[in-house]
C-alpha cells in the first residue's frame, strides 16, 4: 500500500462512516500513525438516502471526500482498499490492494442489508444502504413510469405503478412518506397520460407497530401521516418471497408489483479472519467489551454498527444508528491514546440522544428522553438536526437550499434517470451473484 514505517505505532481504521470519521478525526496529531481505509472515497450520510431514491436531494450533497476530511491530519493515510481478511495471528489485513500490518485494529465497517437467507428476495429486490442503491432506486420508480405509459396490458402498468416497502422502521416510513408526497405533488404533472390514483405504495410491518423502537405515541401519530398521505400500511405480517413480480406473505395476502424495496433488517458487515468467541452466533456481528475490544484480542477494536456490545441493559448492543457509532468512535480514540501512554481506558456508556423519523412535508415524530412530540415542530427539530449532522458546510447549504425550494415549490428536481437501473431476471443470475 506505500505506506512508510514510522517511529509511531500504527492505527488500521477500516471503514469511514460515521464511527470511522469519527475516531479518525480525534487521533488528529496524536502521536500514532493512522491508516484509514473504506472501499468508497466518501463518507455517505444515510439517513438522508431516501431523499436521493427520490429526487428530493442530489447524491453528491450528502457525500464527502474522505481524503478532504483528512488532508492536513499528519502521519495519516488514507487508501480506496475493500478489506477482504484480518490475519489477527500476523496483525496485518488483507485487501484488494495489498496487505498492510497493524499494531492497532479497528473495524467499523457498519453493517448491510440482512435478506434473512432469502437468496430470490436479495436477487430481486432493492436494497437502499449506499448511494448507487439509491439511485438505482430512483432511477426504478422513473423507468416504471416511463413503461407504464407504454404498456397496453392493465395488469402490467399495474404492477409498475405498485411500490411494496418491506420494513417499517425509520427507512420504510420516511421513504414510504416521499414517495406518497411524490404521487401527490409531482407524479400527475409530470405523467398526465397515467391515473396516478392508481399507484399503490404499501409499506409491510412483520411487527404489530411502525417505528417500533419508538415510543407507542410517535409510531401511532406517524401511521396517522402516512395513512393520511395514501399509504397502505400492512402490520404483523412478513414477507416470504418475492420473484420479481410477487410478493407472498405468511397470510394470505399478496402484492403484484415491479418494486420491492427491502428495509427490513441490517446485519454488521463483518469482516473474515476472527475468531469464533469474538463473533456473534450468527457471526453476523463483532462481540466487544466495554472498550470496544472485540472479544478475545488485546489489539483488535470495533465499533459502530458493526459492533455489538452487550451488558444486561442493553443484551443485545446499542440501536445500530448514528449516535452510538459517532460517540464509539470518540471514546476510542480517547482510550486508544490512553493505551499508547500506558494509562487505563474508560469503558464506554451512550448517552441516549433520542430518535426521530419524518413522514413528509410539517410531519415527522421525535422521541427525546424526556418528551415525545409529533408533527410541525417536530419535523423542524428533525431538519435542523440532519443537517447540522451532515459533514461540510455546502453539503449543509445545498441541503437546506434544496429543502427550502422544495417547500415552496411542491417539487423534487432530481428526478432523473441519469444511470438507467436494469433490472435482473432470474436467468441472469450467476451464483456469484447470490
Ligand atoms: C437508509 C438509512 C437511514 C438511516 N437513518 C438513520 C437515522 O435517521 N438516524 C440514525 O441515527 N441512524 C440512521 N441510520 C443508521 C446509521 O446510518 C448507521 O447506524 C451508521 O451509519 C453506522 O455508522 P458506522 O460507522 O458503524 O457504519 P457506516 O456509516 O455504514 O460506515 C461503514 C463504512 O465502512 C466501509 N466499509 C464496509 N466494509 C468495508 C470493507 N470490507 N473494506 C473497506 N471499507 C468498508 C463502508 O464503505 C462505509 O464507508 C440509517 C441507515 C440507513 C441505511
Amino acid at each position: 500500500m506505500n505506506i512508510p514505517r514510522s517511529s509511531f505505532p500504527r492505527i488500521v481504521i477500516i471503514g469511514g462512516g460515521f464511527a470511522g470519521i469519527s475516531l479518525a478525526k480525534k487521533l488528529k496529531n496524536k502521536n500514532a500513525q493512522v491508516v484509514l481505509l473504506d472501499k468508497h472515497n466518501y463518507h455517505t450520510f444515510q439517513p438522508l438516502l431516501y431523499q436521493v431514491a427520490t429526487g428530493g436531494l442530489e447524491a453528491g450533497s450528502i457525500a464527502y471526500p474522505i481524503r478532504k476530511v483528512v488532508q492536513d491530519y499528519e502521519n495519516f493515510y488514507f487508501r480506496l482498499a475493500n478489506v477482504k481478511e484480518i490475519d489477527a495471528e500476523n496483525k496485518k489485513i488483507i485487501a484488494d490492494i495489498g496487505d498492510l500490518y497493524f499494531d492497532y485494529l479497528v473495524i467499523a465497517t457498519g453493517s448491510k442489508t440482512n435478506y434473512f437467507g432469502n437468496k430470490e428476495i436479495e436477487s430481486f429486490s432493492m436494497a437502499m444502504k449506499t448511494i448507487p442503491q439509491s439511485l438505482n432506486i430512483r432511477s426504478l420508480i422513473l423507468e416504471n413510469f416511463e413503461q407504464a405509459l407504454l404498456t397496453n396490458d392493465i395488469n402490467e402498468r399495474n404492477a409498475l405503478m405498485n411500490f411494496v416497502i418491506v420494513g417499517g422502521g425509520p427507512t420504510g416510513v420516511e421513504l414510504a412518506g416521499a414517495l406518497a408526497e411524490m404521487k401527490k405533488a409531482i407524479l400527475p404533472k409530470d405523467y398526465p397520460d397515467l391515473d396516478i390514483r392508481n399507484m399503490g405504495i404499501h409499506v409491510v410491518q412483520g411487527s404489530e407497530r411502525l417505528l417500533d423502537a419508538m415510543s407507542p405515541k410517535s409510531s401511532q401519530k406517524a401511521e396517522d401521516f402516512l395513512r393520511g398521505l395514501g399509504v397502505s400500511i400492512w402490520k404483523s405480517v412478513r414477507v416470504t418471497n418475492y420473484d420479481g413480480r410477487m410478493v407472498t406473505t405468511n397470510s394470505d395476502l399478496t402484492f403484484d408489483t415491479a418494486t420491492v424495496i427491502w428495509a427490513a433488517g441490517v446485519k454488521g458487515a463483518v469482516v473474515n479472519g476472527l475468531k469464533k468467541e469474538a463473533l456473534t452466533e450468527r457471526a453476523d456481528r463483532v462481540r466487544v467489551n466495554e472498550f470496544n475490544q472485540a472479544l478475545g484480542y488485546d489489539t483488535i477494536f470495533a465499533i459502530g454498527d458493526v459492533a455489538l456490545m452487550a451488558s444486561d441493559k442493553n443484551p443485545q448492543g446499542h440501536p445500530m444508528m448514528a449516535q452510538p457509532a459517532i460517540q464509539q468512535g470518540d471514546l476510542l480514540a480517547e482510550n486508544l491514546i490512553n493505551l499508547l501512554q500506558n494509562k487505563k481506558m474508560k469503558p464506554f456508556v451512550f448517552n441516549d440522544k433520542g430518535s426521530m423519523a419524518t413522514i413528509g412535508r410539517n410531519k415527522a415524530v421525535v422521541d427525546l428522553p424526556h418528551w415525545h412530540f409529533q408533527g410541525v415542530f417536530a419535523w423542524f427539530v428533525w431538519m435542523f438536526v440532519h443537517l447540522f449532522s451532515l459533514i461540510g458546510f455546502k453539503n449543509k447549504a445545498v441541503v437546506l437550499m434544496n429543502w427550502i425550494y422544495n417547500y415552496i415549490k411542491f417539487d423534487r428536481e432530481g428526478r432523473l434517470i441519469i444511470r438507467p437501473y436494469k433490472k435482473k431476471n432470474i436467468q441472469s443470475f450467476t451464483s456469484d451473484e447470490f
